[in-house]
């Protein structure tokens, strides 16, 4: 089995991480309600989608 030559050091680990964040999924507000939506999907708050209602939301 292949085995490293020499520990991976703090800065050499941290090197590596440097890639690994996860990025901030997007979001966009609906120009119905105002609420916060994924951009091309459904507004979950009041079923609006491209300016008319698709899904009735109770309440
Ligand atoms: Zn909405």
């Amino acid at each position: 089995m292949a085995v490293p030559k020499r520990k991976t050091s703090p800065s050499r680990r941290g090197m590596r991480r440097s890639h690994d964040a996860l990025s901030i999924s997007a979001f966009q507000e609906c120009p119905n309600c105002g609420e916060l939506k994924r951009p091309h999907n459904l507004c979950t708050a009041c079923g609006h989608y491209n300016g008319r209602e698709i899904v009735s939301v109770e309440g």
